[in-house]
């Protein structure tokens, strides 16, 4: 067994689609990136990449890369779990937590989770994602931003 973890943060801007999870959520901000700024699979890849021995998500989608401008960050998960594979590694499971004072993500989470269980070929029920607020505090908690972790176990 091998674990890996991540971790991930972005800032609102005004106007934009806000995506995590790989999923749309309604909302009149989005997260400021050079890629769609999904922090989920953000964290989610560094702690994929952190379980396998492979380093992390900027080694191996560099955020100066045009390649990598406004992508769509489930094709980067997909790549991710590629290489995790190809280490000869299978995921076991996924615990992922959302820091975000808005918007409410419960009504999204199911999707979330169906996503990415797609992407990375497991059962949606051993991806596990939670959503919290910070009571205020700190950049999530002011509305500044979105945070997400990630802890993955996976064998070889
Ligand atoms: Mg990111």
């Amino acid at each position: 067994m091998r674990i890996g973890q991540g971790i991930d943060a972005h800032a609102f801007k005004e106007g934009g689609t806000l995506v995590l999870g790989g999923v749309i959520i309604p909302y009149p901000r989005s997260l400021e990136a050079h890629s769609d700024g999904d922090v989920v699979l953000h964290a989610l890849c560094d702690a994929l990449l952190g379980a396998a021995g492979l380093g992390d998500i900027g080694r191996h989608f560099p955020p100066g890369d045009p390649a990598w401008l406004d992508i769509d960050s489930r094709i980067l998960l997909r790549r991710t779990i590629a290489m995790v594979v190809e280490e000869g590694c299978k995921l076991v499971n996924a615990d992922i937590t959302v820091v975000a004072q808005e918007p409410l993500l419960g009504p999204f989470i199911g999707a979330m989770r169906e996503f990415i269980g797609a992407d990375l070929q497991v059962s949606a029920d051993r991806i596990n994602i939670k959503a919290t607020t910070t009571e205020r505090l700190g950049f999530t908690g002011r509305g500044e931003g979105i945070a997400a972790l990630a802890v993955v176990l996976v064998e070889d």
